[in-house]
């Protein structure tokens, strides 16, 4: 049986201009800046001037996914084309997808099958140029640091201590290392330096956290550099505010900053801004989106990065406590495909019915669905993203499943029909959001770094205990000397595994997670705690996405999935 890609189905939308989309949305003219017939941004004035009451805010998660996505995106758009069925008014707010796996391995992040946003090639590529503006700002910042030591170094900066790296928006592992500053007294101060992929960069944590100019300029100029030269005790952290870039810096995003709307194939009114990793940085939408949604819609329907032990724990843990953001209900999508995975079969069987392996990998979905009722104590609803692989004997067996054990559960076929496939879901959710709730927090600032980590580890992942090795020890210990022990702390980790490690799958217990570094992102305002080695710029696969992607002299592009 053969299947449309994603791209096609995308390109036999009729799009509405993005005038009407916003006609539809009720966003005056004045807060209106187009970027061509069918994207725009809009003016975040918006948010201070009007006056209508917040709509309620949904959170789409998942279980521990198998290395293919299981569909969180697809399910946010599906599930909003549902509610516009139903009659609402309702907005999603999603992240911009990178260029790194665009032209890798992973592909868009613009939904999948009949749930897409629109235009997807124009989201997938380039969009309205944020990404730039976020690589430029970060660009000019290293700028200004070489230069200040080239120009004497007043500030005493100790270039083998400088922790700010270049960036670009590209898959390109040769970059990951490399020395500058060489040819000579005139060319700079040689020294050891490299490239992060941009979504990696601080600047773009800092965009997706920040409430408004004034907020955005504050984060930048707090944003750590590097340190000067000492003994350990006696080194400082340099701010970009010591070199006076913020706002210079701040001057390159204000446009970037503005949310950009699009829309969905069913033109719901879609705002796609910001994107930060999901490990090194929190891995949702901005929050000026996220507040636009709201602002906006009765009903705004957003999606963290990864599972819902690292994304849904950073969305509720940072994004809600910085932002003041309440949800009303969670969506946990679950696949036939990651329970079996989670069963333990292998990658490559995926495709192959096996109820026994469905059932063995039960325990994952029910300890995130027990995370979000009893740590973060909110309503949720598990959807199972059905797969055309999919067997109807697995997912009555899913379905029947849930039910015994009490779980909240609706199918969801929003990947293959569109709005008309999430309608139960939809329903449920409608249902769900009118409960009350008594949303907490996993843990609360006050308290050590190895305090908040053990009760992440402890509540959220099922384990024993953290585990601090004896450099990360020596690291909390400055942090919390240096003022910054009250920070929420964001975990970065194998999203395959609620433990640190890949291979333990299901829903383990009785383990211990080993936290190997601690830095401070003190724009973005959190610690982050890494357990092993995380690539902060990843390399092209093999046979990479950009080998089939094409463009003829019509413009239309091919390929992109
Ligand atoms: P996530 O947001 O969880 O990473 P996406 O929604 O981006 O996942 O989906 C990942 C990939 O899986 C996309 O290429 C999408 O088209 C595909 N996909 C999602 N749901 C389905 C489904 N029900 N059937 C087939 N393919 C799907
Ligand atoms: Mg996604």
């Amino acid at each position: 049986m053969g299947f449309k890609s994603d791209i096609e189905i995308a390109q036999e939308c009729e799009m509405l201009p993005i005038t009407k989309i916003a006609e539809k949305a009720g966003i005056d003219d004045k807060y209106l800046e187009q970027y061509g017939k069918y994207k725009a941004k809009i003016d975040y004035n918006l948010l201070k001037e009007s006056d209508k009451k917040d709509g309620k805010l949904i959170l789409v998660t998942a279980i521990n996914p198998t290395p293919a996505g299981e569909g969180k995106t697809t399910t946010t758009v599906g599930l909003a084309d549902a509610m516009q069925k139903l009659g609402k008014s309702v907005m999603v707010a999603l992240r911009e997808p990178s260029l790194g796996p665009v032209f890798g391995v992973k592909g868009g992040a613009a939904g999948g099958g009949y749930a897409q946003v629109v235009p997807m090639e124009d989201i997938n590529l380039h969009f309205t140029g944020d990404f730039h503006a976020i690589g430029a700002a970060n660009n000019l910042l290293a700028a200004m640091i070489d230069n200040h030591i080239f120009q004497g170094n007043a500030l005493n900066i100790d270039p083998r201590k400088i922790t700010w790296r270049r960036c670009v928006d590209m898959n390109d592992r040769q970059l990951r290392n490399v020395v500058d500053g060489l040819g000579g007294r005139t060319n700079g101060m040689p020294r050891e330096d490299g490239y992060d992929i941009t979504v990696a960069s601080e600047i773009m944590a800092v965009l997706c956290l920040a409430s408004d100019i004034k907020d955005l300029k504050e984060r930048l100029s707090k944003i750590i550099i590097g340190y000067t030269y000492g003994k350990v005790a006696e080194q400082k952290p340099v701010t970009a505010g010591d070199l006076h870039a913020e706002g210079a810096m701040t001057a390159l995003l204000k446009d970037a900053l503005k949310p950009n709307l699009v829309q969905t194939l069913e033109h719901v009114p879609a705002i796609v801004h910001g994107g930060p990793f999901a490990n090194i940085a929190h891995g949702c939408n901005s929050v000026t989106a996220t507040k636009m949604a709201l602002k906006l819609a009765d009903y705004a329907i957003t999606e963290a990065g990864f599972g819902a032990d690292l994304g849904a724990e950073k969305f509720l843990d940072i994004k809600c406590r910085m932002a003041d953001l309440h949800p009303s209900a969670v969506v946990i999508v679950a696949t036939v495909r990651a329970l079996k995975y989670n069963g333990g079969v292998a990658k490559a069987d995926l495709n192959n019915e096996n109820l026994e392996a469905l059932e063995k990998g039960i325990p994952n979905l029910l300890k995130h669905v027990s995370n979000i009722k009893n740590v973060y104590k909110l309503p949720c609803v598990v959807a199972i993203n059905a797969f055309p692989t999919d067997t109807k004997a697995e997912l009555d067996f899913v379905e029947a499943k849930c039910k015994e054990l009490g779980v909240n559960v609706a199918l969801s076929e929003v990947w293959a029909k569109g709005g008309e496939g999430g309608i139960k879901l939809a329903e449920e959710v409608l249902r769900l959001v009118e409960e009350p709730n008594d949303f907490s927090y996993a843990y609360e600032l006050e308290g050590s770094i190895e305090d908040k980590l053990n009760q992440i580890v402890q509540k959220v992942y099922g384990g024993k205990r953290v585990v601090l090795t004896a450099n990360a020890q020596k690291q909390a210990k400055q942090l919390e000397a240096l003022g910054f022990g009250n920070c929420p702390i964001c975990v970065a980790k194998t999203q395959y595994s609620l433990t640190d490690d890949q291979t333990k799958l299901g829903a383990p217990t009785d383990f211990e997670v080993t936290v190997r570094n601690l830095k401070i992102s003190a724009g973005a305002g959190f610690i982050v705690a890494l357990t092993g080695e995380i690539m902060t710029m990843p390399g092209l696969p093999k046979v990479p996405a950009a080998e089939r992607i094409d463009v003829d002299e019509t413009g239309k592009i091919t390929g992109l999935f």
